[in-house]
């Protein structure tokens, strides 16, 4: 999984058809072994009262008991979870959210870090030497599902729900953002013909997309593939924005909702799929070292950023003299603390 960057799903897979029959030698060296292999196939002992396969949930959960193992050795801690919880998931949740806490703070690795790059000492004009250390914040884009109500930071119970346990209830809801009505069966959207439109023009341009994909890769036409999102249905944006024009809803690229609406029509905006947390958000310093991590919900919010930027430097002397954050609209270098800047 760290290696080979792969998923659940394809670790269990691999860990299936290569490893996990007890003739693997065998069954992984088809021509030493022509004599016995075809009796060998599909072996499992007649003792064994279990399945010899693994799910993708028992990789992810052993990937992540493993990881907490880990962690808790490398600070000398002893990992504790509850016994009686009804999955292992459910098992496993509080220590990872306890450990993901910990990576937004002071709690990386490498968090001590200093090097000739990035932390300088520089004498001041009374002769006191003053150090002077910069970081960097920025988000990257190991974005995941998130509960489609805004901002809400509860995981999904899976990859296929739209909603948190606590707001399972809007599952129901209709796919326009401001209709609280509910969506009629075998739809998106509620029954006003407005917001039926709205659904029609969406899938029919993720239709048309996927044909001419599928086209462009018969023709040998290397096509990027958007097969990380989990989502099978075709649905996989967040927010869409509609312009509401004469001849019907127009779907509007990302690049061309901002600002005000130059056709003075009427912008509708709906979610068909799930919603995708905005980023996982680093603060590093300047040689690359990474200080700490913490997952966005929603926008890149600047209070956001400070919030996080507080728990990765909470003393005033771990507080770097120099905070580069790239909000992408628009880049700016504040001192946080003028005094010790150098020129
Ligand atoms: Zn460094
Ligand atoms: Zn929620
Ligand atoms: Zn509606
Ligand atoms: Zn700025």
């Amino acid at each position: 999984m760290v290696f080979g960057w792969l998923s659940g799903t394809n670790c269990a897979r691999i860990y299936n058809e290569a490893l996990s029959s007890p003739h693997a030698h065998i069954l992984n060296y088809k021509t030493a072994f022509s004599a016995i292999y075809r009796d060998t196939r599909h072996f499992t002992p007649e003792d064994w009262t279990v399945t010899r396969f693994i799910r993708k949930e028992d990789t992810m959960n052993g990937f992540f008991l493993y990881s907490l193992l880990l962690d808790k050795a490398e600070h000398g801690g002893i990992l504790v979870l509850p016994h009686d919880e009804a999955s292992q998931r459910d098992r496993l949740q509080p220590a990872l959210a306890e450990r993901n806490s910990a990576m937004e703070g002071t709690g990386q690795e490498c968090y001590a870090h200093a090097c000739d790059f990035c932390f300088h000492i520089i004498e001041n004009e009374y002769g006191q030497l003053m150090k002077l250390q910069a970081a960097g914040c920025d988000g990257n884009t190991i974005e995941h599902r998130s509960c489609k109500v805004h901002d809400c930071k509860n995981p999904l119970p899976n990859l296929r729900h739209y909603f948190c346990e606590d707001h399972g209830h809007f599952r129901l809801k209709c796919a326009v953002v401001d209709c609280s009505a509910e969506h009629t069966v075998g739809h998106r959207t509620c029954d006003r013909t407005d917001h039926r439109a709205l659904e029609t023009a969406y899938f029919t341009r993720r239709n048309a997309m996927f044909q001419l994909r599928s086209r462009l890769k018969k023709a040998g036409v290397a096509v990027p593939d958007n097969s990380v999102s989990g989502s099978d249905d075709g649905a996989q944006d967040e927010e869409v924005v509609f312009d509401m024009r004469p001849g019907g809803p127009v779907e509007l690229d990302a690049d061309e909702c901002e600002g005000k609406p130059d056709t003075g029509n009427r912008r509708m905006r709906a979610i068909f799929g799930g919603r995708w947390t905005h980023n996982e958000q680093l603060i590093m310093r300047p040689c690359g070292v990474i200080l700490s991590r913490a997952t966005l919900f929603g926008s890149e919010a600047v209070s956001a950023v400070n919030l996080f930027a507080k728990a990765t430097f909470p003393t005033p002397e771990s507080t770097p003299e120099l905070f580069i954050f790239d909000n992408t609209v628009d880049t700016c270098t504040e001192a946080t603390d003028p005094d010790t800047v150098a020129p």
